[in-house]
């Protein structure tokens, strides 16, 4: 019997006084969260969306709820759903150096050539725009609030989803955003350009930290159990890959022999695809996070995966 999955609605939540997670359904290619951390003064703003549109929801929702002007934009990595509207909100953008270096790189790509890979993607108004402010490791911006000042702990935890992933923590308040750290069921995690074992190690110390509300980069709001499923998968697909690695199997092959089990009623299982390739590129003794040379080629494998499981489930 097919698994129920489950259902979402995009929406503004306060999840502590002053702090918001923007959530989108359906959590799937390029439909990202976001946050807002409001101050005394200024607003704070978590990673921008897709396109125009999306932008203008967000900043709509964002205006219900605050006239502070933004001073900051962090970005949690380089990706472009969570990158591409950074110019409309009128703020300065905070990343990690590896994030910056990255989004420069994708200054190159029109974002029209993405509907190649993604037909029906909603392009209009993305801009790649490289950020202002870089960090080598962890950045702490202090907010002022109405009782004193707020910590905001921006933490570098790459390679992992990307080579240049970081999470927001605050510590008082016990909420974690974590961008694309966290793929939140029933969304399935993404580790192509970064490291599964990184992924694993970054996804230990988001369930060390003592925080009660986890924002993932796609899927619904969470709590630490979440974290755990995430993880749970990212071992699957390491143990299983590393089967076929020692048969000599090829790492597309293997994605799509494999039984995805209780993963199979999850949102982009298609990812298994991409994620092997990753765990192949470790089991060789690449370096975490090392480029790919035919990752063009291995992302259309996954659409083309993903297109055979299109009327099997
Ligand atoms: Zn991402």
């Amino acid at each position: 019997m097919k698994k129920e999955v489950p259902k979402w609605n995009t929406e503004m939540k306060e999840i502590s006084p002053g702090i918001y997670a923007y959530i989108q359904a359906t959590g799937g290619w390029f439909i990202n969260n976001a946050g807002l951390i409001v101050g005394k003064k200024d607003a704070i703003i978590v990673d921008s969306l897709a396109n125009a549109k999306r932008a203008k929801s967000f900043i709509g929702e964002i205006k219900r709820v605050t006239d502070k002007p933004f001073s900051y934009l962090i970005n949690t990595h380089h990706h472009t759903d969570h990158t591409w509207t950074n110019h409309l909100f009128q703020a300065k953008t905070i990343c990690h150096t590896r994030c910056r270096e990255e989004t420069v790189k994708e200054m190159k790509i029109d974002p029209e050539l993405y509907l190649g890979i993604f037909p029906g993607l909603d392009v209009t108004g993305a801009k790649v725009t490289p950020q202002d402010i870089t960090f080598e490791k962890n950045l702490t911006i202090y907010q002022e609030v109405e009782d004193g000042m707020r910590e905001i702990r921006l933490i570098y935890a790459g390679p992992a989803h990307t080579v240049s992933d970081v999470f927001v923590y605050l510590p008082e308040e016990k909420v974690l955003f974590c961008g694309d750290l966290l793929f939140a069921e029933p969304c399935t995690p993404f580790a192509l350009m970064g490291s599964i074992s990184g992924y694993i190690r970054a996804l230990d110390l988001l369930a060390d930290l003592d925080a009660d509300i986890y924002v993932p980069g796609h899927g619904p709001l969470s709590r630490r159990e979440e974290i755990y499923k995430a993880r749970e998968y990212l071992v699957f697909v390491r143990d299983e890959a590393r089967k076929r690695f020692k048969e000599g199997v090829n790492a597309y092959d293997a994605a799509k022999s494999i039984d995805l089990g209780v993963y199979k009623g999850w949102n982009e299982r298609e990812r298994i695809v991409g994620n092997f390739e990753r765990a192949y590129s470790e089991f060789r003794g690449e370096l975490p996070g090392a480029d790919l040379p035919d990752l063009l080629d291995i992302v259309m494998r996954m659409m083309e995966y993903r297109g055979e499981m299109k009327g099997q489930s």
